[in-house]
């Protein structure tokens, strides 16, 4: 995705510690928009006109009343990074191309409203450029709207496949680089019936991908916002996502590659569910059932288990990711707990029905007490606050006080 969210005064100052790739190769500050791929992005005054630059690959700061357009999700994804590897500088090469099918990202093909231009050509040309002065750690994707009704959902899952197999070879990428990926939103609506007939297909077909190609990771973009116009993620929703993308990101990198065939085997039998309950694509895998069980940190014979532990499953890895209401209902509990739930939120349901969340990241909540939430919205992040041997969510459901075992009611 090339990015089309408004600049806010956030987007517009520099990252210490992150630059972006330039047209002309050179390193600069990461000032939005980092990508320039159409004459549509940049400074423009309240009466249309875009303020032109003497340098034009960078944007004239804007005056009063100016609007930039441009915000995307990979300042956010570098900023997370910087944060993560503070001795690190942290460098972006944005290629994206607004509007490009998945043919075009195939070696040769032609971004459709330009002959002129190689989107993947132009990419790997860059990119290579750029690893002159660093090493690459990931590759973000996202597109899929221009394949909408027109790529097969079996085409799609080919042609992005090599896409990523490309890249990793012809960057040199060793395969545990990750490449993530987004799902498409939701609020294309009436305007754009076309994209939202065929949008989940194309999400279907991505999360294929994500369960057959090592280190490919698929984030949810279906709960977030357009700017207006039912095509274009709002600049909230653009910073959600780079935050999603690094999320997704430091997952997958956390993962040793010679404990994932030890993991596999391991999980081989566990049960799994298709859940609201997770952000991300992908199934819900059981590392420890409802009931009685051996207590995994107290070693107490007979202890019982009143939910079940679990954690996303991508087809090849266990992954973190983001913690949604089972269904709506108002929130009664949500703290950072210093007790063995650790960081937890309690829905009532009504009809004596209470969800309990545990164990999620300190200060990554996203609701209090007294909210309304709907099935699936997110209420914070996967983490092991509390008793908790590693990132995971122990998940309870509750009728009338009693707990039940969650896993056939949770299913979508
Ligand atoms: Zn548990």
């Amino acid at each position: 995705m090339a990015g089309r969210g408004y600049a806010g005064p956030d987007d517009l100052a520099p990252v210490p510690g992150v630059k972006h790739f330039a047209r002309d190769n050179s390193w600069r500050e990461a000032i939005e928009p980092i990508t320039k791929d159409r004459p549509f992005v940049g400074t423009f005054a309240a009466d249309g006109t875009k303020r032109v630059s003497p340098d034009p690959w960078d944007a004239v700061p804007p005056g009063a009343g100016d609007r930039v357009v441009g915000v995307g999700p990979g300042r956010t994804f570098g900023r997370l990074l910087r944060d993560a590897f503070p001795d690190e500088e942290i460098g972006l090469v944005p290629v994206a191309v607004g509007g490009t099918p998945v043919a075009a990202w195939l070696p040769g093909g032609i971004d459709p409203f330009d002959s002129e231009n190689h989107p993947y050509d132009n990419a790997v040309a860059r990119i290579r450029a750029a690893q002159a002065d660093g090493e690459v750690c990931a590759i973000l994707w996202h597109q899929g709207e221009g394949d909408c009704g027109r790529t097969a959902p079996d085409a799609y899952v080919e042609s992005l496949r090599t896409v990523i197999a490309n890249f990793r070879r012809d960057l040199g990428l060793a395969e545990t680089v990750p490449f993530v990926m987004g799902t498409l939103a939701r609020f294309y609506g009436d305007k754009y019936p076309r994209i939202a007939e065929f949008a989940p297909g194309i999400d279907a077909a991505m999360e294929r991908v994500a369960a057959s190609t090592p280190y490919a990771g698929l984030v949810c973009a279906r709960d977030l916002c357009d700017r207006g116009d039912s095509l274009h993620f709002d600049t909230a929703s653009q910073h959600a996502l780079g935050e999603r993308y690094f999320r997704m990101w430091r997952s997958m990198t956390s993962v040793p590659p010679e404990r994932l065939a030890a993991q596999a085997a391991k999980y081989r039998d566990a049960p799994r569910v298709r859940t609201r309950v997770l952000l991300d694509p992908g199934e819900l895998l059981v590392t420890s059932p409802f009931g009685p069980r051996r207590h995994p940190v107290t070693g107490e014979e007979d202890s019982f288990h009143a939910g079940m532990d679990g954690a996303l499953w991508n087809g090849r890895m266990l992954l973190e990711t983001g913690i949604c209401a089972w269904k709506r209902g108002v929130v009664t509990e949500a703290a950072d707990g210093a007790g063995p739930a650790g960081t937890a939120v309690s829905i009532d349901h009504g009809g004596g029905w209470v969800s309990r969340y545990f164990h999620l990241e300190a200060g990554s909540l996203r609701v209090g007490p007294g909210d309304g939430v709907e099935e699936g919205t997110l209420l914070g992040w996967m983490g092991k606050t509390g008793r908790a041997t590693g990132e995971h969510l122990h998940f309870q459901l509750e009728r009338d006080g009693v707990p039940v075992d969650p896993l056939p009611l949770i299913a979508r």
